[in-house]
């Protein structure tokens, strides 16, 4: 088993894209600390290898503590995925001081939190990689989500800088950007999409179905495979980089 031994952390991981990965580092070996805002939803999907724990991502002090707690209770943290994040849009002239807010807390300090604190105690091993879930929209802009994909683009500059940071030392730091990808963020979004774009839910997932030359939404699964992929000891080159997988998007 490749992550025999190995504790890994995943925001967001009771649903969609952050369970698949969770299951994928489960199936070699590792132990997952799960982490998001309902207990509940986490107990549901725990399987053997997987530790729930409450965390909100834009709660820095909450962060600090979990992080803590499941290094204490599963050793140093050694694969760090920073997957939590939220998907809203709205069009520039309608987003508020405190949308904007919302979303950056979210997506992007919860994101330099989470690898902050999982850092400290990587760096008392000699091996760790640091995988962020950003966005194709974090190397486009997207119409009718400036902030969101504002707060992806940064993720991206974040990830690519803490890799500079660590140059030559034995640890990695890498983003995954995915196109649309079937999870609950989609489901939730096709609303506000069609509202934006004037069609119906329909169109709307036809519309981002469409995006993908495959003519389908992504897998969670096929995201969990590429962060697997990136803790794979062969993949130490690629470091500070971004792993696009759009359906051909981009
Ligand atoms: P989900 O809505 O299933 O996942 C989002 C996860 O983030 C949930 O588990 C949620 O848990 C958690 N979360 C949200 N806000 C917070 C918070 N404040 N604190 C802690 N956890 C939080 O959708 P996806 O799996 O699709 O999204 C995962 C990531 O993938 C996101 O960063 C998203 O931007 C990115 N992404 C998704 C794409 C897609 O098409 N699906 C495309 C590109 C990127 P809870 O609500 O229980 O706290």
């Amino acid at each position: 088993m490749m992550l025999s031994g190995k504790h890994a952390i995943v925001t967001g991981g009771g649903t969609g894209i952050g369970l698949a990965i969770a299951r994928a580092l489960v199936s070699e070996g590792a132990q997952v600390t799960i982490t998001g805002r309902r207990m509940e939803v986490l107990e549901q999907v725990a399987e053997p290898g997987m530790f729930p724990m409450v965390m909100d991502v834009t709660d820095e002090s909450q962060i600090v503590g979990v992080t803590a707690e499941a290094v204490a209770a599963r050793g140093p943290i050694q694969i760090c995925v920073a997957n939590a994040g939220i998907a809203e849009g709205k069009k520039l002239h309608k987003t508020s001081s405190e949308f904007w807010r919302k979303i950056m807390s979210t997506n992007l300090d919860g994101c330099f939190y989470t690898v902050r604190e999982s850092l400290k105690s990587m760096m008392t091993t000699d091996w760790g990689r640091v995988i962020a879930v950003s966005s194709i929209a974090g190397v486009r802009g997207s119409a009718g989500a400036g902030a969101y994909a504002a707060s992806k683009h940064g993720v991206i500059g974040m990830i690519r800088s803490f890799a500079e940071d660590f140059l030559g030392e034995p640890y990695t730091f890498n983003s995954i950007c995915p196109g649309y990808v079937d999870t609950p963020i989609v489901t939730r979004n096709t609303d506000s999409i069609s509202q934006r774009a004037g069609v119906s839910e329909q169109e709307a997932r036809d519309m981002m179905i469409n995006l993908n030359r495959h003519k389908r939404l992504i897998t969670p699964e096929e995201i969990g495979a590429a962060a697997l992929w990136l803790c794979n000891p062969l993949s130490e080159s690629t470091n500070g980089t971004e792993v696009l997988i759009g359906g051909g998007q981009v």
